[in-house]
């Protein structure tokens, strides 16, 4: 039933698989299972990118995955699988899910809340989202399986949903948000019959729990197109109610956060991290500002900037954020104001602070939205790699 994409045509690049899901797979092979990696690593490869995770998809079930690999725990989430793990890297092995309806639960509204039923291959593969994500590669062979002519949208460079996309997202409205990040990502567009429903389907993203919304919030805006995926939600009118999507649809065209956004999407397209407390900070700056503007004849300014830093933390997007995240938020503001002293030992105390890295970074994308002179930023970047003599002459130059 699959098309079958032989390795020569594929041409997927093999030192581009993690070697650890390759002797996943081989292992379950060897013991008599089918084993493929399967989702956005397949998809990844087949464009040439390098997948940051893989995901396996075999006809083990969990107990038998775990009895064939060395270090494994299953865990039982939405769906039950099992997490392979060696060292730093996890291997996410999930056993072919079933298209029966017995087995599936769904609330009030239509929404799957459960499914543990196993099934064949192809079932699994029209249970997945996109026709993108729905390819199976075996890394053994080297070919690829095609159950929804996902290479031919791979080539289309466009997501389409597998089936009826209306009734794709009332299983799982987060299916929209998905379409928008994965989009987003890619470069791709989002197929018309994918894209019409969304508008009108969003409505059902208010019965998904919060905190599922609230991870997809993260994705997008840490998948190195946060930028595009914000224009795409405001085009489809897509509504979230979460106050980090309302935030972000109020900064959406202000300048500071434009620029923020897209130098953390430059950052992540190179491989590179952006932390949580930098987007927050990013996200609440205007707010900060605002708050010290209006107390700006406060008894001294550090107070003043420890208030504003303060009284903005609680702001309702920081509701449930880890501790340490909104200390390091507070620290990228409150060493904003400290860059504009540039005389005596204080340049060097702020260098040798641990957040000095997050709050130069701030400070360069201000520079670049025109609300500190680019002077400053200069003078930092270069202070930043001076000598220890040549530090010593710059502050001196200021004095
Ligand atoms: P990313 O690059 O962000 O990891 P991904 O496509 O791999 O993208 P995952 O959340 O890692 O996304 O999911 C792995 C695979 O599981 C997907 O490629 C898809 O086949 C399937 N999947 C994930 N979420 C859903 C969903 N909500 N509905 C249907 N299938 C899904
Ligand atoms: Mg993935």
């Amino acid at each position: 039933k699959p098309r079958v994409i032989p390795h020569k045509e594929n041409k997927i690049d093999l030192r581009q698989v993690s070697p650890f899901a390759v002797s996943v797979c081989k292992r379950l092979q060897e013991a008599g299972y089918k084993a493929y990696i399967v989702g956005g690593a397949v998809r990844d490869l087949l464009i040439g990118h390098t997948p940051k995770d893989f995901d396996v998809a075999t006809d083990a079930t969990p107990e038998q995955v775990r009895k064939v690999t060395r270090r494994a725990i299953i865990i039982g989430r939405r769906f039950r699988l099992v997490h392979v793990i060696k060292g730093a890297e996890t291997i996410e092995v999930s056993t072919f899910r079933g298209l029966t309806a017995e087995g599936v639960q769904k609330d009030k509204n239509g929404r799957v809340i459960s499914d543990n039923v196993f099934g064949e291959q192809y079932e699994d593969a029209a249970r997945r989202d996109f026709t993108v994500n729905a390819l199976y590669f075996d890394p053994t062979s080297g070919d690829v399986l095609d159950y929804h002519n996902g290479m031919l949208d791979i080539r289309k460079k466009r997501i389409r949903m597998i089936g009826d996309p209306q009734i794709r997202y009332q299983e799982d409205p987060v299916r929209i948000l998905r379409a928008v990040r994965i989009a987003s990502k890619l470069g791709f567009t989002i197929d018309p019959k994918t894209a019409d429903p969304m508008t009108q389907m969003q409505q059902y993203l208010d019965n998904v729990p919060a905190a599922r919304l609230n991870d997809e919030m993260l994705k997008m805006l840490m998948s190195g197109a946060a930028l595009q995926c914000v224009d795409l939600m405001a085009k489809y009118k897509i509504e979230v109610h979460l106050p980090i999507f309302k935030l972000l649809m109020r900064e959406r065209e202000n300048v500071f956060v434009r620029k923020a956004l897209d130098r953390c999407d430059a950052r992540v397209r190179q491989g590179r991290s952006i932390s949580q407390s930098f987007l927050y900070a990013v996200l609440l700056w205007r707010d900060v500002e605002s708050y010290v503007e209006k107390n700006s004849n406060a008894k001294s300014m550090t107070q003043c900037w420890e208030k504003a830093a303060a009284e903005v933390s609680h702001s309702p997007v920081m509701v449930g954020v880890q501790g340490r995240f909104i200390n390091d938020m507070q620290e990228i503001w409150k060493l904003q104001p400290k860059f504009e002293r540039r005389g005596g030992r204080l340049p060097f105390r702020l260098l040798n602070h641990p957040r000095f890295r997050a709050a130069y970074d701030f400070l360069l994308i201000r520079a670049s939205s025109g609300e500190v002179p680019h002077e400053l930023a200069d003078w930092w970047t270069a202070f930043e790699s001076a000598s220890e003599d040549d530090r010593h002459i710059m502050i001196q130059e200021m004095e």
